[in-house]
This record gives structure tokens, sequence and C-alpha cells, in this order.
């Protein structure tokens, strides 16, 4: 088991890339804290674990809300006794994200509120928890659209993933020489509920497989395993990194298909 009795906590747990980590996290041998809004499909997720004799809990968070995580970070060391993970992953697409121009204003706060400010409020005290603990791994997830620009505009979410990377790079600086691991996990485009509820025709889903030189899209799985190397010692060495995991797509000029 490569994570042995240590705890974490993921945000957005309850589906895609949070929810696969959680399960995969808690048979590697952690503990897991799964918090989200959705409150169904996170319990579900703790069942789950459970039935399969992991330890879960969860608790309903708002990421964009200071006394929601510090209430989760909380639970874990009340529940578990500490915190050794905590993964950053809570996030949302809004479908009227758009270029400069359409994008409305409420739109981009809310972006900003839940993928940015959500991963400073999750630092902000996850931190002294890992301290407390002696250090730990941090993992933010961000995308590729924070390293190139997207072809589909959706302006708010690439600038907020942008701050996360960028956050990411200061934070692994800052807390080095704690113990305190901070990486980023940058997903290319991945088959869920996200995405494809954006992409919502088969012509925009294949617009955007033009760029990935695997042609197909990721799977959540494919990220928590990611996840899983970035969170355990395996990764020892590694901190401020932005670990792209993308089918290949920021390396590609052309795709094989041209
Ligand atoms: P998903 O929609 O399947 O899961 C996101 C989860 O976050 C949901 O359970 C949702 O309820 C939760 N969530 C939303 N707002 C929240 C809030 N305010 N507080 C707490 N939880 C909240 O999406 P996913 O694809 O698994 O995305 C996970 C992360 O990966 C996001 O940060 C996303 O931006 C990023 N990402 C996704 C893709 C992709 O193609 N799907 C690509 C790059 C990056």
């Amino acid at each position: 088991m490569r994570l042995k009795d240590k705890v974490a906590v993921v945000t957005g747990g309850a589906s895609g890339i949070g929810r696969e980590t959680a399960l995969l996290f808690a048979r590697e041998g952690a503990h897991v804290v799964v918090a989200d809004v959705s409150e169904e499909a996170g319990r579900e997720v703790v069942t789950a674990i459970g039935r399969d004799g992991g330890y879960a809990a969860f608790v309903r968070a708002d990421v964009s809300r200071a006394a929601d995580c510090e209430s989760m970070i909380t639970t874990a060391e009340t529940a578990f006794g500490k915190l050794d993970i905590l993964f950053n992953n809570a996030g949302i697409m809004d479908g009227a994200d758009a270029d400069a121009v359409e994008t409305e204003e409420a739109i981009w706060d809310r972006t900003m509120a839940i993928n940015l400010k959500g991963v400073f409020f999750g630092c902000k005290y996850g931190i002294p928890a890992l301290r407390r603990n002696g250090g730990g791994a941090v993992i933010n997830t961000a995308s590729f659209v924070a390293v190139v620009g997207a072809a589909t505009p959706q302006l708010a979410y690439t600038a907020s993933k942008g701050g996360v990377l960028a956050m990411t790079r200061e934070l692994a600086v800052i807390h080095a020489r704690e113990g305190i691991r901070v990486n980023a996990l940058c997903p290319g485009p991945l088959r869920t509920e996200l995405l494809m509820n954006y992409l919502d025709t088969e012509e925009k889903r294949q617009r955007r497989l033009v760029h990935v030189p695997m042609g197909r899209f990721g799977e959540a799985e494919e990220m928590a395993r990611a996840a899983l190397f970035l969170a355990s010692d395996e990764s020892s060495y590694m901190t401020g990194a932005s670990f792209l995991v993308d089918g290949g797509l920021t390396s590609a000029y052309v795709t094989p298909e041209g």
C-alpha cells in the first residue's frame, strides 16, 4: 500500500477526478475526507470506500467559503487525527464562460471564487494542519489551459487555472523547508461530467480531440493515478512542478492526423 495510514482531504470528491482519487487513495491505505457541495454523491463515495473495508468521512464544503474549508480540515484532524495529503481539486467550468467580450462579470467572479480562491482557502487552513503533522503533500488541480490557450474560449476558467499554477509554485517555494511539497496536476481534456456537459455536442467533442495526439479523452482514473504518485513518497523530490497528464496535447503542433 502506497498511502498506508495517511490522512487525505479530497475536495470535489463526489465526482470525476476527485471521486476516483478518493477511492484509489482509500484502496492504498489512506483515510479519506471527501469534501464536496454535492452531498448525496459524496456520501455514496464514502459508502463505497467503507464497503471495500476502507475509512472515509464526508463533509459538505463549498470551497469558496472560508468557514467550510476550515471545517473540512478540522474534520480530518478530529476524525482521523492528522492531515498528510490535501488535494485541492474542486472546480467548475461554467457553460456561459466565453471570451472577454461575452463573459459576464458574475461568471468570472464565481469561477474565480471556486477554482482559485478555493485553492487558497484549502491551503490557508490545510497548511497549518500539515505543519502540525510535520509535513505532507498538497496537490492542486490546474489544467492544460494554464499552459496553453484553449481553442474554445473559456477565459475565466483559463485565468483561474493559470492562477492555480502560479500559486502552486510560490507555495512550493515558501513551504519546501517545512517538508510540505506542493505540486499542480494539469489534466488534459477528460471524459468527465465537467467537460462533457461543456462540450455538449459530438461536433464540439471532435473539435477538441483534434488537438490530442492520443486521439481520445482522458479518464478520471488516469488522473487519480497521477495524484497518487504526487501524494505518495515516490515523488519525494518533486515540488512546485506542473505535472501534465494530457495525452500529449501540450507537446503537439500538429497531431498524427494532421
Ligand atoms: P466533475 O464535475 O466531475 O467534479 C467536480 C466536483 O467538484 C463535483 O463533485 C462538484 O460537485 C464539486 N464542486 C463544484 N463546485 C464546488 C465547490 N464550490 N465546493 C466543493 N466542491 C465543488 O469535474 P472533474 O472533471 O472531475 O474536475 C475536477 C477538477 O479537474 C476541476 O478543478 C477541473 O477544473 C479540473 N480539470 C478537469 C478537466 C476535464 O477535462 N474534466 C481538465 C482539466 C482540469
